[in-house]
């Protein structure tokens, strides 16, 4: 059985992620979206809500697990036997900073490999970042994140529901 992982912060989850979950998850058998617990980046959404919304986004797809992880990403691989992690490229900006992460994996786990899908078009501009960016500032989200995502990044900066 083919499987892969393809993990982020998700914070919280876009179109863009969504995308990537759905291309990426008729490549292989089995698709687990891990999401990052230890974060640096001070995430905006609990570990938990971001999994609850991942598994919401995804509930259509039969292959899709959503699993949330600490500690090192090519462990997490490890301990589930998975050799494909799976990334998204947005722009040349992406490409520095995954090229140097898939790198770094591969001295650490030679097994494992890294593979990278480019952008759908239309999503290429998108990131967790920007959503939340426009949602503080009460601007209009509907077009970077499912509907019932929505009024959850509004609610975290007080802004009542739309
Ligand atoms: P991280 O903090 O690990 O970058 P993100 O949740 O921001 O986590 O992104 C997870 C992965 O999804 C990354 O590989 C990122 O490049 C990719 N990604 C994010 N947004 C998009 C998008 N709009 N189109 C394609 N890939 C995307």
């Amino acid at each position: 059985m083919r499987a892969a992982i393809y993990p982020g912060s998700f914070d919280p989850v876009t179109f863009g992620h969504i995308d990537v979950i759905e291309r990426s998850s008729k490549l292989v058998d089995q698709l687990i979206v891990g999401v990052l617990n230890n974060n640096t980046k001070s995430p905006l959404f609990s570990v938990d809500e971001r999994v609850n919304m991942l598994k919401e986004a995804t509930k259509d797809f039969g292959n899709v697990e959503i699993i949330s992880f600490s500690g090192l990403l090519v462990d997490f691989a490890q301990s589930h036997n998975i050799h494909i992690l799976v990334r998204g490229l947005r722009a040349i900006t992406d490409f520095e900073f995954e090229l140097q992460m898939a790198q770094t994996n591969r001295i650490i786990n030679p097994d494992i490999d890294t593979i990278f899908l480019t952008t759908n078009l239309q999503y290429a501009y998108l990131s967790s970042s920007n959503v939340k960016e426009v949602a503080m500032y009460n601007g209009d989200i509907s077009h970077f994140v499912p509907g019932f995502v929505i009024n959850k990044v509004y609610e975290k900066f007080g802004i009542p529901k739309r």
